[in-house]
């Protein structure tokens, strides 16, 4: 079976680590090793304004610094499909299709809206449209017949939902859809990268990022401030290696070449922690060292970044593009789903000349 990818971020904000470890990386390595047949990248405006109905112009801002952190990652639009949801209206009707699949019940059981319904304060007012988003996402990685889907670990309840929405719609109306796989990051700190404050996952929602297009100097401040152990107050004091994000952040990023680059006096991450756990190794030293890994990695994407800002209206191209592409894809599933749900009544003269039969018109 052909390999294809379906993935993508919504634009409500620029982009930061979190995706660039839990997915963004990756896509990247996937798209250069050409063992897929199409890649698609989706910027998931609607999705988006599920829970972001009031703010709109937040969505219409963002599409664009999203679409500039892809390119200053490495995704190439020669290699990959990057479109924008909203402009291919084949995806809502497949989801009013879908919307017949799944039962009020599962969706109230999916453990990701459930956090993500406390984290907004929806409580009882909650929008239909963002209760149902898994059932949207699934038409967006059933429209182009994904088969890998390269997501971070909170993404786990949607590709599952969008399983048993492809078993149904197969045993129902005969083997139409693809059931996708998840790629999940190998490296567990970047399964679910937590925030700069320590709390769960790094999210625009909550203002603990670290972002891509972020200066250096912002980037510095905000690892000099970040979560650590509290416990560990003096330099000499043992230190906690578990929930102290900064090691998790050296978990996530941290190969073996950067103590021969920046801190020579460690041969590797497990001495260090040692070190720490200890005693007498104080938090500035080890935010100093992340400091410059973090640096030599995102210098290179902020020097991409301001390249592409220089033609922006040949950004809008790329994506305008791109979304004619991907519709044309869409299109063609769309078409094999009305077939398949036997909605096609005006592509069926068989059909036709059978009514007409049962209504004893002349051939
Ligand atoms: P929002 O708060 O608006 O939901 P978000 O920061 O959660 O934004 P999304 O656009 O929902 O970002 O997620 C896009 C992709 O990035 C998904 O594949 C998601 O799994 C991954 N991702 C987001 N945050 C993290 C994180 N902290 N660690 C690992 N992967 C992440
Ligand atoms: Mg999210």
């Amino acid at each position: 079976m052909k390999k294809i990818i379906l993935t993508g971020d919504r634009p409500t904000g620029r982009l930061h680590l979190g995706h660039y470890v839990g997915s963004l990386k990756r896509r990247v390595e996937l798209q250069n090793s050409g063992e897929f047949e199409k890649i698609f990248i989706m910027i998931a405006d609607a999705q988006a304004l599920t829970d972001n109905a009031d703010n709109p112009d937040k969505i219409r801002d963002n599409i664009i610094e999203v679409a500039l952190d892809y390119l200053s990652c490495g995704l190439d639009p020669s290699k990959s499909t990057i479109f924008i949801q909203s402009q291919i209206a084949e995806l809502c009707e497949l989801t009013f299709y879908y919307m017949n699949l799944v039962t009020v019940s599962r969706l109230q059981r999916n453990p990701t809206v459930k956090a993500e319904i406390q984290m907004r304060n929806f409580e009882t007012s909650i929008p239909v449209g963002f209760f149902t988003y898994p059932i949207s996402q699934a038409s967006d990685i059933t429209a182009f017949k994904a088969t890998t889907v390269p997501v971070g670990e909170d993404q786990e309840p949607m590709i599952e939902q969008t399983r048993e929405i492809v078993r149904k719609f197969n045993s129902v109306y005969g083997e139409t859809l693809v059931e996708p796989d998840i790629l999940l990051p190998d490296n567990a700190a970047c399964l679910r990268l937590p925030g700069t404050d320590g709390k769960a996952k790094m999210s625009k929602s909550l203002g603990n990022c670290i972002y891509l297009s972020d200066t250096a100097e912002d980037v510095r401040k905000k690892i000099m401030s970040m979560f650590t152990d509290p416990g560990h107050i003096k330099v000499e004091d043992p230190g906690k290696i578990e929930g102290n994000t900064v090691f998790t952040y050296l978990d996530a990023f941290c190969r073996p070449e950067h103590f021969a680059e920046f801190w020579p006096e460690y041969s590797g991450l497990d001495e260090l922690k040692g070190h720490y756990q200890r005693g007498g190794l104080g938090d500035v030293k080890v935010k100093k060292f992340l400091n410059s890994i973090l640096q030599a990695e995102l210098e290179p994407i902020r020097q991409r970044r301001k390249e592409f800002e220089k033609d922006i209206p040949g950004v809008y191209r790329m994506l305008k593009e791109g979304t004619e592409a991907a519709r044309e894809v869409a299109a063609a599933t769309l078409a094999d789903v009305r077939k398949a749900m036997r909605i096609n009544y005006f592509d069926d003269a068989e059909l036709i000349a059978s009514q007409a039969e049962k209504f004893g018109n002349q051939a």
